[in-house]
C-alpha cells in the first residue's frame, strides 16, 4: 500500500481505465510532483477513492458529517472537529455527533480541509505514525 505505483499500474490493480485514473487525479488524487510518468502512492488511491465513494453516497455541505448511527448529515457536537493526517495530503475530520454521540470521519485533501470545516473549530492532531490504526474510517464501509 506504501509502494509508489504508475497510472498504468494503478490502472490495472483496479481494472479501470488508464484516463479514469488521469480523471482522478484531476479531480485531486494526489501525485508525486517531482516524477514523470506521475507517480502515486497507495495509501492516496485508497483513500481518495473512500472519500469518493462517501460523498457520492451521502452528499454533505461544509461543516456536515453524515452520522452512520442516525442515518442522517448533522454538524458536530460543539461545532468541533478533530483534523487527523493520515498521510502527508490526505487526512479525515472527526466529530462526534450531537444526537447519538457516535464518532463521525469525513475524509480530506490536506490542502482543502478548510473547505470541507466550513466554520467547524478544528483541532489539528499528530500524524500517521502517533495514530492507532484500526481506528480509521475505511472500517465501516
Ligand atoms: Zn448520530
Amino acid at each position: 500500500m506504501h509502494l509508489p505505483y504508475t497510472v498504468e499500474q494503478v490502472a490495472d490493480a483496479l481494472k479501470v481505465h488508464k484516463n479514469t485514473v488521469r480523471l482522478w487525479i484531476k479531480q485531486g488524487l494526489p501525485v508525486a510532483d517531482a516524477h514523470r510518468p506521475a507517480i502515486l502512492a497507495g495509501a492516496d488511491v485508497r483513500t481518495f477513492l473512500c472519500e469518493r465513494r462517501v460523498s457520492r453516497k451521502r452528499p454533505t455541505g461544509p461543516g456536515r458529517f453524515y452520522c452512520f448511527r442516525c442515518r442522517e448529515a448533522v454538524r458536530p457536537a460543539g461545532d468541533m472537529v478533530d483534523l487527523v493526517p493520515r498521510t502527508d495530503r490526505l487526512g479525515a475530520l472527526q466529530g462526534l455527533c450531537p444526537n447519538c454521540g457516535a464518532l463521525m470521519h469525513r475524509a480530506v485533501a490536506m490542502a482543502r480541509w478548510r473547505t470541507a470545516a466550513g466554520d467547524l473549530d478544528v483541532k489539528i492532531l499528530q500524524g500517521p505514525s502517533a495514530r492507532n490504526r484500526d481506528d480509521n474510517p475505511h472500517a465501516q464501509s
